[in-house]
């Protein structure tokens, strides 16, 4: 029996990167498979993305690189959050291009091609401009391949908000900046919601994430197919009458007489617990009503009058197609995003499985 599944659909990769190249508008376009591919697991997300044209993968560090190169994969990489002291030998080694934010890092660098990041306004990783101009100058002269200038934009995903216009101009002048100190560098700034919405933007590259795997970061509709989704099985079915309390601290009671599924995945699994009495399954053709507390190891579903058996397919979430939950939806119901439902579904214990 299925204890607890994680289904990922390699075509509804491959869909969605194909629309997102297309709409990328001759910019080359990088697979951004850190934290595991979101969930999805790096190795073969980067293999179906490199398929449906992608030319470059991103990773947030140089151990998330190397596992690709060591499956064999052989594109373009860019790792971007090792700090100085880190051995980068085995990134030169490994041909892995390094996304670099400090002169510090920079130093710890020779004989690798590097992405300067400047800090347009997010605060968070890259050079702050009023260092930009003495990192470009230590780069240009070391013996590093200075390949790209790139930046990470704070509010893509919120059309119109000022600060994408403030961090572009920021952008601009980085550039113009690295051009005076003799550097001919590429350029990157957009992710998925800038891919989608500011074209302007694409510059040289841009770097898929969150709408590659079939979530959407905007709210105008894009024909994006969610690529995982969450399954389980029935484990027992029984009759209970009106009046009996369902799960840990009774927090639901049977109004009718009704019957009971209980389906064995549970917030160890990645059900979160917030989702007790406020979510349901898809189960027997339906939605249906998780009843009283998610457990650590199994929900209880309730089924009213349906016929339901044991071995029954159960999907937690999926893409949306029949009715059933979403990622996004989990997200909204319990105030987080879609991207951490995912990325919060690598657990030992729950098996992923490919199809397509
Ligand atoms: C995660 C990440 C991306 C992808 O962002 P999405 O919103 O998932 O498209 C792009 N660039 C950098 C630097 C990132 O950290």
């Amino acid at each position: 029996m299925t204890r607890a599944e994680v289904v990922i659909d390699l075509e509804a990769l491959r869909h969605n990167v194909s629309l997102l190249v297309e709409r990328a508008s001759g910019a080359e376009s990088m697979a951004v498979v850190k934290a595991d591919g979101y969930g999805h697991g790096a190795v073969p997300v980067a293999q179906a993305a490199l398929q449906a044209g992608v030319t470059w993968l991103g990773s947030c560090s140089l151990d998330e690189a190397l596992t690709l190169r060591e499956a064999g994969i052989d594109a373009p990489i860019l790792s971007w959050l090792d700090g100085p002291a880190e051995d980068f030998s085995a990134a030169v080694a490994a041909g892995v291009d390094v996304g670099v934010s400090s002169v510090e890092q920079l130093r710890a660098l020779s004989g690798a091609r590097v992405h300067l990041k400047v800090d347009t306004g997010l605060s968070r990783n890259g050079c702050p401009p009023a260092r930009w101009a003495e990192l470009v100058r230590a780069a240009a002269a070391s013996d590093n391949e200075v390949y790209a200038v790139w930046s990470h934009l704070a509010c893509a995903d919120e059309p119109g908000h000022p600060s994408v216009d403030l961090q572009a101009k920021a952008f601009d002048e980085a550039y113009d900046i690295a051009r005076e100190a003799g550097l001919t560098p590429k350029r990157h700034l957009a992710n998925s919601a800038a891919t989608l919405n500011r074209p302007d933007l694409h510059y040289d590259m841009v770097r898929l994430g969150i709408a590659m795997y079939g979530l959407n970061p905007l709210r105008q509709k894009e024909d994006l197919r969610p690529v995982m989704s969450f399954r389980s099985e029935v484990a027992l079915v029984k009759r209970v009458s009106a009046g009996s309390s369902v799960s840990y601290g009774h927090t639901w009671t049977a109004t009718r007489d009704t019957t009971l599924a209980l389906v064995t995945a549970g917030y160890a699994d990645g059900v979160p617990r917030l989702l007790s009495n406020r979510m349901d399954v898809w189960l027997a053709g339906a939605r249906r009503p998780i009843r009283g507390r998610v457990c650590m190891d199994q929900v209880i579903v309730d089924c009213g009058d349906a016929e339901v058996s044991v071995g029954d397919e159960v999907v937690l979430f999926g893409s949306g197609a029949r009715g059933e939950p979403t990622a996004t939806e989990w997200a909204e119901t319990i105030g987080t995003i879609d991207y951490e439902i995912v990325t919060g579904m690598y657990r030992p214990r729950v098996r992923r499985r490919y199809v397509g």
